[in-house]
C-alpha cells in the first residue's frame, strides 16, 4: 500500500483509533476521522487530530466523504457487520483494523497471544521475562498500547509482545508471529461473533500466515485449541497442565519445559490453576525465543499479577474482598471461583452478552459458593439459570453499590467476598477497570465504617 497515494477513513477515535491516523498521517497518507460521539475524550482527540492534518468527518456526511475514502480502518469496538464496513466493502474497497496497520509497520520477531482468557496475564509475564533477559520488549495490541505506536518505537531488533483479541481478528490479515500462543476458548462475545464456530474460527486466524519455521504454542488441554495444530503449518509446542508433553508441563509440583524444570509451584506468589497455564504458556513463548530459564525464573518469582484479576483487596472482620472485575464471562469466573481457598461470597452480573449461565450453577452448585449477589442488566436471566439448577441461596439487588453491601452484610469471618461478574460492565461503568475500582472503593468505606462502629463501642457510646 502506498499510503501517500490514499485516502483513509479512520471510524472510532479511541486510543488505537487516534494512533491509527497518527500513524497513517506519518506516513503521507490523506486522513479523515470519524467517531459518532462528540463529548469529552474522543471530541478532544478529533480536535487534536484536525490540528494535525486529519479532516473530522460529520454524521450527516459520512456517507458522502467515504466515498472519496480507498480504505477504512475501524476500531475494533464497532463490528465487521456495521452499515459502514458493509459500504466499503460492497464497493470493493478494503477494511482493516489498527493491528493490521500495526502487523504491516513492524519490522521485529512478534510473539503473539489470544485466547477467550488470560492474554492479558500472559503477555505481562512474557514482556517481564524479556525484560530480565535484558531484550527491548514492548506489550502491545488489546493490553492497550496500539501496535502502530509501538512498531517505530521496537525498530528492528525488538521484540513485539502483542495481545490480540477476536474484535481484531476480524480485521487483521498480515501478522505473522514468529511465535503464536493460543491459550483456551471458551464462549466469549456471541452477541457479537454469533455462534462459536465464527469465534474459533476468528482464533485460529492468529495462525494463518505462519510457516513451518514458526511455533504455534497450544493447549494441549483444550480440545478446540489442541485441533489448531492440524490447521497450521507452524511447528505445534504444548503446554498443559495435566500430562507431559512436548513443551511446558507440570511434574512432581514443578513448572518444566522440553526436560528441564523451571521453578517450583510453591515457589511462585501465585497458586491459581489457571495462572499456571499461563506461567506454562509464557515459558514456552519465552524459551522458544531464547530467554535463558534465570530470567524467566527470577519473571515468574516476582510476578504481582495484575489488577482487577484475583487482587486481593484487603480483610474486613475476618472477611477477604476480592476482585476479579476482569472475569467477563462464565469460564474466568468459574477459573476465580476454583481458585479462592474456602467459602465464598460471590458477585455476579452486568451487561448481558448472551451467555447460557446454567453451566455456572451446575458447577457452582458443588464448589465453595454459599451465597450468590445478582445485580445489573442481566440480574433476572442469571436469576433465571440459578432457579433452573436449583441454586437457592440467591439475593437479588438493584445496585452494584447495594450488592457489594448486601455481600458484606451476608458473609462470615473467614469467608471471601468475590467480584467476578460473568458479564461485561457497560451497563453501569465505563468499562471493568471502573468498576473494579468502585469495589474497592466499597471496600474501603466499609472497613472505614467498621473502624468508626469499633471506635464508638470503645467509648461506650
Ligand atoms: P484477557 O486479557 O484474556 O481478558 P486476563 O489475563 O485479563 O485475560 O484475565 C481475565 C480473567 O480471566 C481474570 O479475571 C482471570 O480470573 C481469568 N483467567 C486468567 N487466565 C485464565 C485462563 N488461563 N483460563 C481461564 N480463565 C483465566
Amino acid at each position: 500500500m502506498l499510503y501517500s497515494e490514499q485516502t483513509f477513513l479512520v471510524a472510532g477515535l479511541s486510543r488505537s483509533g487516534v494512533s491509527a491516523a497518527e500513524y497513517l498521517l506519518s506516513r503521507g497518507a490523506s486522513v479523515y476521522v470519524y467517531d459518532d460521539v462528540d463529548e469529552g475524550a474522543v471530541l478532544t482527540a478529533k480536535e487534536e487530530l484536525e490540528q494535525k492534518g486529519c479532516v473530522a468527518v460529520r454524521k450527516d456526511n459520512l456517507s458522502v466523504r467515504s466515498e472519496e475514502c480507498d480504505v477504512l480502518v475501524l476500531s475494533p469496538g464497532i463490528p465487521v457487520d456495521h452499515p459502514l464496513p458493509l459500504s466499503f466493502r460492497r464497493a470493493g474497497k478494503r477494511v482493516v483494523g489498527e493491528a493490521e496497520l500495526g502487523a504491516l509497520a513492524l519490522k521485529c520477531p512478534v510473539v503473539a497471544v489470544t485466547g477467550t482468557n488470560g492474554k492479558t496475564t500472559t503477555v505481562t509475564m512474557l514482556e517481564e521475562m524479556f525484560r530480565r533477559a535484558g531484550k527491548h520488549c514492548v506489550a502491545c495490541g488489546n493490553i492497550g498500547k496500539p501496535i502502530t505506536s509501538c512498531a517505530q518505537e521496537l525498530g528492528e531488533d525488538g521484540i513485539a509482545v502483542a495481545e490480540i483479541s477476536s474484535f481484531q481478528l476480524e480485521t487483521l490479515y498480515s501478522l505473522r508471529p514468529h511465535v503464536a500462543v493460543v491459550l483456551n476458548i471458551t464462549e466469549d462475545h456471541l452477541n457479537r461473533h454469533y455462534n462459536m464456530e465464527n469465534y474459533v474460527y476468528l482464533k485460529s486466524r492468529i495462525l494463518r500466515n505462519s510457516a513451518e519455521s514458526e511455533y504455534a504454542v497450544l493447549n494441549y488441554d483444550d480440545d478446540l485449541v489442541r485441533a489448531f495444530a492440524e490447521k497450521t503449518k507452524a511447528k505445534p509446542v504444548w503446554f498443559s497442565l495435566k500430562e507431559r508433553v512436548q513443551g511446558g508441563y507440570l511434574l512432581d509440583g514443578a513448572l518444566c519445559f522440553g526436560g528441564e524444570k523451571i521453578v517450583s509451584e510453591r515457589e511462585l506468589p501465585f497458586t491459581e490453576r489457571h495462572n499456571l497455564a499461563n506461567a506454562l504458556a509464557a515459558i514456552c513463548a519465552a524459551k522458544l525465543m531464547g530467554v535463558s530459564t534465570e530470567a524467566i525464573r527470577t519473571a515468574l518469582l516476582s510476578f504481582q499479577g495484575v489488577a482487577h484479576r484475583m487482587q486481593t483487596v484487603g480483610k474486613v472482620k475476618g472477611i477477604t474482598f476480592v476482585n476479579d472485575s476482569k472475569a467477563t464471562n462464565v469460564d474466568s469466573t468459574l477459573q476465580a471461583v476454583k481458585s479462592v481457598k474456602g467459602e465464598t461470597v460471590l458477585l455476579l452480573g452486568g451487561k448481558d452478552k448472551g451467555y447460557d449461565f446454567e453451566p455456572l450453577f451446575e458447577k457452582i452448585a458443588s464448589s465453595s459458593v454459599v451465597h450468590t449477589v445478582l445485580y445489573g442488566e442481566n440480574a433476572f436471566r442469571i436469576l433465571n439459570a440459578a432457579v433452573k439448577k436449583g441454586f437457592s441461596s440467591v439475593t437479588l439487588c438493584r445496585s452494584f453499590e447495594m450488592a457489594v453491601r448486601i455481600a458484606y452484610l451476608s458473609a462470615k469471618e473467614g469467608q471471601t467476598i468475590l467480584l467476578s461478574p460473568a458479564s461485561a460492565s457497560f451497563d453501569s461503568f465505563k468499562n471493568y477497570e471502573e468498576r473494579g475500582e468502585k469495589f474497592i472503593w466499597m471496600f474501603e468505606q466499609i472497613k472505614s465504617e467498621e473502624g468508626e462502629k469499633a471506635v464508638e463501642a470503645e467509648c461506650g457510646e
